[in-house]
C-alpha cells in the first residue's frame, strides 16, 4: 500500500463518525500524490502526513447560559488548533446546530492549507458550537457569547489563536465575545477579527469574503478570454458571503437570478435586489419568503433547487456539500462555464469530479474563499500597528491577493502536469509552504 493511502486508512480508523474530515482529508491527500509520491521515502521518515492530519491541540468544553424563561441551557464548544506552522492558528467560529467535532475538524484542516495560499502569515483553526442563534433574544445570544468566550479566552491570545466569525457568528457574537475576552483578561487586543469598526475592526471585512470570490473568478474568466460582464450568475446561500458576493458580481455587470437560506430559494429573472436581501437578512433577520414582498414577479420555492436555473457562472456560498452529483449534471447541461466555491466544501468530491471532467473552470473553496480570511489577516496587522487603513487600501489589497491566488494554484497545477486542474494547483500551493516551514522548525 502506498504511503498516501496507508495514512489516509488510518486516518479514517482513527477518526470514526466524522465523515466530513474524511472527505476533506481524501480530497487533500488525492491532489497531494504526485508530491508526495515523487519523495515517498521522505515523506513518510517525517511522517508529514502523519502531522498534518492530526491537529496540534483540540480543546472541548461545556457553555452553560441562561434563557429568557430563566431555564438553563447547555451546549457544546470546541476549538481545533490544526497547525501553527507559519503563524498563528487562524479560523472562524461557526454556530449551528449541525456543528460537531467531525465538521470542525474538516474545516480547520482546510483552513492551514487557505490560510497558506493567501500568502500572510497565519496558521489553521477552527472553532464553534451547536448553539443555534436563529430565533434568540439579543440578550440570550450575549449571555451565550460570554459564556463561550469565558471557557475560550484561556486558549486564545492576538499572537496565539485569533478567531473570526463564520455561519452564525456575525457582528453581534463577535462584539459580544470581544466584551467578554477584555473583562477578564483586561487586553485590549487583536484577539477576534471581523470586529466593529468602532473597536478595532477592519473596513472591507464584512465584504471581503464576497468580494475576494468575484475577484478571483473574474481573473480566472478573464485568463479564459471572458470576464462577469453579461454573465448569468446562480448563487446559493444569503448569509454574508452571498450578499457580498452578489454586490461585487452586479458591480462587475454580472447578472445574479438566485439566492437561497435553509428552508427555500429565490429565482429573480430581473436579477437580485440586494437592497430588498440586505434589509430582510441584514436588518431583519427574517426569511426568504420574505422576498416576494419586494419583488412580486420574483419565484419562492421551499427546499433547494437553485442549481437547476441555467447560468454562466455558479457560486455556492451557503454551507457544505449543497452541490451534489445531480447538481453537478445539470449545471453541466445547462452550459455553466465556471463553478468557484465561496462556501467551505460545498460541491461534493464526485460532483467536483464530474464539473472537471466536463470541462467546468472548478476552483475550490480553501483558494477562491480565502478573501475572508486574508482580510482578516489584514486587520490583524492594523490592529497590531494601532492605524485604521482606508476601505480602498484594505479593498485594492484584497484584489490583488486574489489575482495572485489564482495565478500560485494555476502554476502550482501546470508544475506537475496538471494544468486546469485547480483543486490540485490549490492543495499543492499550500501544502508546500506549510510542510517547509514544518520541517524547519523540527520535530514538533
Ligand atoms: P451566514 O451564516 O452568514 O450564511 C449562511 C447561509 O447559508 C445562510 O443563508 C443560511 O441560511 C445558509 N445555510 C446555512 N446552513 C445551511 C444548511 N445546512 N442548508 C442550507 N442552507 C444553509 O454564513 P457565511 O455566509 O459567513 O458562510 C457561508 C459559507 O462560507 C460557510 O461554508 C462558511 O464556512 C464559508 N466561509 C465564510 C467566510 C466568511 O468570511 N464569512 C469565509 C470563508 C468561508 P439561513 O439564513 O436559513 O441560516
Amino acid at each position: 500500500m502506498s504511503y498516501v493511502d496507508d495514512v489516509l486508512a488510518r486516518v479514517i480508523a482513527k477518526n470514526p463518525s466524522e465523515p466530513e474530515f474524511h472527505q476533506a482529508v481524501t480530497e487533500v491527500f488525492e491532489s497531494l500524490r504526485p508530491v508526495i509520491e515523487a519523495n515517498e521515502d521522505f515523506y513518510k521518515r517525517e511522517a508529514i502526513l502523519e502531522r498534518i492530519t492530526e491537529p496540534e491541540r483540540m480543546i472541548k468544553f461545556r457553555v452553560p447560559w441562561v434563557d429568557d424563561q430563566g431555564q438553563v441551557q447547555v451546549n457544546m464548544g470546541i476549538r481545533v488548533q490544526f497547525n501553527s506552522a507559519i503563524g498563528p492558528y487562524k479560523g472562524g467560529l461557526r454556530f449551528h446546530p449541525s456543528v460537531n467535532q467531525g465538521i470542525i475538524k474538516f474545516l480547520g484542516f482546510e483552513q492551514i492549507f487557505k490560510n497558506s495560499l493567501t500568502g500572510l502569515p497565519i496558521g489553521g483553526g477552527k472553532g464553534g458550537s451547536d448553539f443555534d442563534p436563529k430565533g434568540k433574544s439579543d440578550r440570550e445570544v450575549m449571555a451565550f457569547c460570554q459564556s463561550f468566550m469565558t471557557e475560550l479566552c484561556k486558549y486564545i491570545g492576538a499572537d496565539e489563536d485569533v478567531p473570526a466569525g463564520d455561519i452564525g457568528v456575525g457582528g453581534r457574537e463577535i462584539g459580544y465575545m470581544y466584551g467578554q475576552y477584555k473583562r477578564i483578561t483586561g487586553l485590549y487586543e487583536g484577539v477576534l477579527t471581523g470586529k466593529g469598526l468602532t473597536y478595532g475592526g477592519s473596513l472591507a471585512r464584512t465584504e471581503a469574503t464576497g468580494y475576494g470570490l468575484v475577484y478571483l473568478t473574474d481573473e480566472l474568466l478573464k485568463c479564459h478570454g471572458e470576464s462577469m460582464e453579461g454573465k448569468t450568475i446562480v448563487v446559493s446561500g444569503a448569509g454574508n458571503v452571498a450578499i457580498y458576493a452578489i454586490e461585487k458580481a452586479q458591480q462587475l455587470g454580472g447578472k445574479v437570478v438566485t439566492c437561497s437560506d435553509s428552508t427555500g430559494w429565490v429565482y429573480d429573472p430581473d436579477g437580485i435586489d440586494l437592497e430588498a436581501l440586505k434589509e430582510i437578512k441584514e436588518v431583519n433577520r427574517a426569511r426568504l419568503t420574505e422576498y416576494k414582498k419586494y419583488r412580486p414577479d420574483s419565484e419562492y420555492h421551499e427546499g433547494r433547487g437553485v442549481w437547476q436555473i441555467k447560468c454562466d457562472v455558479a457560486l455556492p456560498c451557503a454551507t457544505q456539500n449543497e452541490l451534489l452529483i445531480d447538481d453537478a449534471k445539470q449545471l453541466v447541461a445547462n452550459g455553466v462555464m465556471a463553478v468557484c466555491e465561496g462556501a467551505n466544501m460545498p460541491t461534493t468530491l464526485d460532483a467536483t469530479q464530474y464539473l472537471q471532467e466536463n470541462g467546468v473552470l472548478f476552483v475550490p473553496g480553501k483558494a477562491s474563499n480565502a478573501g475572508g480570511v486574508a482580510t482578516s489577516a489584514l486587520e490583524m496587522s492594523q490592529n497590531s500597528e494601532r492605524l485604521s487603513w482606508t476601505f480602498e487600501e484594505v479593498d485594492s489589497k484584497l484584489q490583488s491577493i486574489m489575482v495572485n491566488i489564482y495565478h500560485n494554484i494555476d502554476e502550482a497545477a501546470k508544475r506537475y502536469g496538471k494544468e486546469g486542474d485547480y483543486v490540485t494547483g490549490a492543495n499543492i500551493a499550500g501544502f508546500e509552504k506549510v510542510v517547509e516551514a514544518m520541517l524547519a522548525q523540527g520535530i514538533c
